[in-house]
C-alpha cells in the first residue's frame, strides 16, 4: 500500500465530531477532578471503537492544584483593584496577603535581573515562555523576590486573564525534588491590558501592590489513558513509535489545548489500526494528564513504569499539542536533530508552499522521554514572526490558557493539512526498513556548541572534547551514507533485513545517549524542571562554564571547577561510546 492511502484517508471531520463532543460533554477536564477521569474513559471508549482493543486507563496518584481566583491591587500611588487569577501550585499566603514594591522584570530570565534589586519585593514579567512560567518563579525566588504577577500575552489590548502553573518539578517529585524544586512564591496571572499599565505605572515611579492567593495542592487520583497497536509480525518485533499529548485541562472549552490533539490521536488510530498488516513497527498512544494543574505526572509517570520496554524499544516519540490553531500560516516543528531532514521533507512535500522552520526541542510540553534518549518531534501551525511581535509571542494564540480558548479557534481545513503530515510523519517511521535518521545534523549541533564554549572551557578540559566532537562528526557522515545505502538497495528490492536490523539497533543506541546529552542537565534517570534554563541550550550540563571566566581563585571557583570536570567526562564518554556503536556498525555491515 502506497503511502498516498493513509494520507487520503485521515479525516479533519472525524476530528472535529470528537473534539465538539469533548469540549460540550466534558468542558474543564482538570486532572484528579470527576471530568479528568470522564476524559480519560473518553478517549479510552473511543480508541477502543476505532478498533485498538488494547487500550487501558491507568490510575496513578499526583500532585495536582486548584487555582482560583487571586486578590490583586495596586496600592500606592492610587488605589486601583485589578481581576486575576492565581496560579497553579503558587504557594497560599496567609489571610492577610502580601505586600511590596512592584518591579518590572520583563521576561523574567536570569539577564532580565541585570541592575536590579528585587529582594522583598514583588515582580511583574511578561507571559512569553523564554523562560516558562515555572522557571520565572524559580529565577524570582533565587533573586530574593516574595512574589510574582505574570501579564497574559496577546495584543495590547488583550482583556483575558490567563490561567497558568509555576510547577518546577517535573514528574511525581521525589523526597529530593519536593524539597528543593516545588514553588516556593505566590503566583499571580492578569490580562495583558492590565499588565501593560502596571508596567508603565512602575516606569514613573514607586508602584505597591497587594495580593492573596487562593489555591489548594494535593495528591489526588488521575488518570492517563494508553492504547496499543501491537503487531502480529515484524522483522523487528515490539518496535514501536509512542505518540503522545496531554488530555487534561484549563477550564472552559479548552478546545485547541489539547482537545483538538487528542482527537487527532484517535483518528490517526483509526486509520493506522486498519493498515496495520502493512506496518513494520507499531504505535503507543499515551493521553497523559496532570499536565496543566499537575507537573506532567502522567508521562513522566508512563516512562518511569515502561522504562524497559521503551528503552529496547520505542523509536521515536511525536507529541500532539495544539494543533491548527486559527490564524496560524506557517509550520514549525521542533525536535531532536537525527529527526530534522526526515520531518522537513514530509513537511516541504505537503505544505503546499506555505513556510515550514524548525526549532531544537526542549523540555516542554509532555517531554518526559529525554533521559530514556528517545528522539521526540512536535510540528504544527505557526504565526507568523510580525504577528508574535504584535503579540508580544503569544506563539500559542491570544485566547491560550484562558476561557476564550473555544471551538471558534479552530481552523478545520488546515486541521485537515495538520492530519495529511501527521499520517505521512507515522506512515515513514511505522514503515521505513531502515529508520529515516541522520546523525550529522546532531554532530553539528555538539560541535557548534563546544566550539561555543572551547575557550572558556580550557580549564576543565574541553579542548580535547572538541576535536573527539570532530572526529564523531567525521563517522555521522560515514554513518549516514551506510544508511542511505541501504535504503536505497530496499528501495529497490535488494534489501537486507539483518543489515536494516543492525543500522537501526544503531540508531536506537545513538539516539539513547545523544538525545540525553542533547538534552537533560540532570542525565538519564532524572528529570529537568520545567523550563529549566540550561536545558535552552545544547549539552546543558556545560551550561555554567562561561561563568569559570568571571570567578577569581578561590572556593566558588574550585566547587564549580570540580562539577564542570565530572560535566566535561560526561560528554567525552558519551560521544567515545558513540565512536564505538559507528565502528561496530561499520564492521558488521563491512
Ligand atoms: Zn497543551
Amino acid at each position: 500500500m502506497a503511502p498516498a492511502s493513509v494520507i487520503d484517508e485521515v479525516d479533519a471531520a472525524n476530528v472535529r465530531r470528537h473534539v465538539e463532543t469533548i469540549v460540550t460533554e466534558i468542558p474543564h477536564r482538570a486532572a484528579g477532578s470527576e471530568n479528568g477521569k470522564r476524559m480519560a474513559e473518553y478517549s479510552a471508549a473511543a480508541m477502543r471503537e476505532v478498533g485498538v482493543a488494547d487500550t487501558h486507563v491507568h490510575e496513578l496518584p499526583a500532585i495536582v492544584s486548584f487555582p482560583e481566583h487571586a486578590d490583586f491591587a495596586v496600592t500606592a500611588p492610587t488605589q486601583i483593584s485589578i481581576q486575576a487569577n492565581t496560579l497553579g501550585h503558587s504557594t497560599l499566603t496567609m489571610p492577610e496577603g502580601i505586600g511590596g514594591d512592584l518591579v518590572y522584570v520583563g521576561s523574567g530570565a536570569f539577564a532580565d535581573y541585570e541592575g536590579k534589586d528585587v529582594r522583598g519585593k514583588i515582580i511583574l514579567t511578561e507571559l512569553s515562555y523564554s523562560p516558562a512560567r515555572h522557571e520565572k518563579q524559580r529565577i524570582a525566588a533565587l533573586k530574593g523576590a516574595i512574589g510574582c504577577v505574570m501579564m497574559n500575552w496577546g495584543h495590547p489590548e488583550n482583556e483575558a486573564v490567563p490561567f497558568g502553573s509555576v510547577k518546577p518539578a517535573w514528574g511525581t517529585p521525589t523526597p529530593d525534588t519536593y524539597d528543593t524544586e516545588m514553588a516556593t512564591l505566590p503566583c499571580i496571572g492578569i490580562s495583558r491590558a492590565a499588565g501593560l499599565k502596571l508596567k508603565d505605572m512602575c516606569a514613573e515611579g514607586t508602584v505597591r501592590v497587594w495580593l492573596k492567593t487562593h489555591v489548594e495542592n494535593g495528591w489526588r487520583p488521575v488518570q492517563i489513558t494508553v492504547g496499543e497497536i501491537a503487531l502480529d509480525a515484524s522483522p523487528e518485533p515490539g518496535d514501536f513509535v509512542l505518540v503522545g499529548g496531554h488530555q487534561d485541562s484549563w477550564p472552559g472549552e479548552a478546545a485547541t489545548d489539547n482537545a483538538a490533539g487528542n482527537a487527532c490521536m484517535i483518528e490517526l488510530a483509526r486509520v493506522f489500526n486498519q493498515h496495520r498488516a502493512e506496518l513494520r513497527r507499531g504505535l503507543v498512544f499515551g493521553f497523559w494528564t496532570a499536565h496543566e494543574t499537575g507537573t506532567m505526572a502522567g508521562s513522566s509517570w508512563f516512562a518511569d513504569r515502561n522504562w524497559d520496554k521503551l528503552r529496547d524499544h520505542a523509536v521515536t516519540y511525536f507529541q500532539i499539542d495544539q494543533p491548527g490553531c486559527v490564524g496560524t500560516t506557517r509550520w514549525a516543528t521542533s525536535s531532536n536533530a537525527e529527526l530534522k531532514s526526515f520531518h522537513d521533507r514530509i513537511e516541504k512535500n505537503l505544505l503546499g508552499g506555505r513556510e515550514n522552520y524548525w526549532k531544537r526541542a526542549a523540555k516542554s510540553g509532555d517531554s518526559s522521554f529525554f533521559g530514556l534518549g528517545i528522539p521526540m518531534f512536535h510540528g504544527e501551525g505557526s504565526f507568523t514572526e510580525q504577528e508574535l511581535k504584535d503579540t508580544a509571542l503569544a506563539t500559542l494564540g491570544w485566547w491560550h490558557h484562558s476561557i476564550e480558548n473555544k471551538l471558534d479557534k479552530l481552523d478545520w481545513d488546515w486541521m485537515q493539512v495538520h492530519l495529511r503530515i501527521y499520517a505521512a510523519y507515522l506512515w515513514e517511521l511505522c514503515t521505513a526498513p531502515v529508520l529515516p535518521f541522520a546523525y550529522r545534523p546532531v554532530a553539528d549541533q555538539i560541535l557548534a556548541r563546544l566550539n561555543e564554549l572551547a575557550a572558556a572551557g580550557a580549564p576543565v578540559g574541553l579542548g580535547s572534547v572538541v576535536e573527539q566532537a570532530e572526529t564523531f562528526a567525521e563517522a555521522a557522515d560515514r554513518l549516514d551514507a551506510l544508511a542511505e545505502t541501504w535504503r536505497a538497495k530496499f528501495a529497490d528490492g535488494a534489501g537486507d533485513e539483518d543489515a536494516a536490523r543492525t543500522l537501526n539497533a544503531a540508531f536506537k543506541k545513538l539516539s539513547h545517549m545523544l538525545v540525553t546529552l542533547q538534552s537533560s542537565a540532570k542525565g538519564t534517570y532524572g528529570q529537568d524542571t520545567y523550563g529549566f534554563t540550561p536545558q535552552t541550550t545544547m549539552i546543558p550540563c556545560l551550561f555554567d562554564i562561561p561563568q569559570l571566566a568571571t570567578l577569581p581563585d578561590g572556593e566558588a571557583r574550585w566547587m564549580l571547577e570540580t562539577k564542570l570536570v565530572r560535566d566535561r567526562n560526561r560528554v567525552a564518554d558519551t560521544i567515545a561510546d558513540a565512536l564505538a556503536v559507528i565502528g561496530d556498525t561499520e564492521r558488521t555491515l563491512a
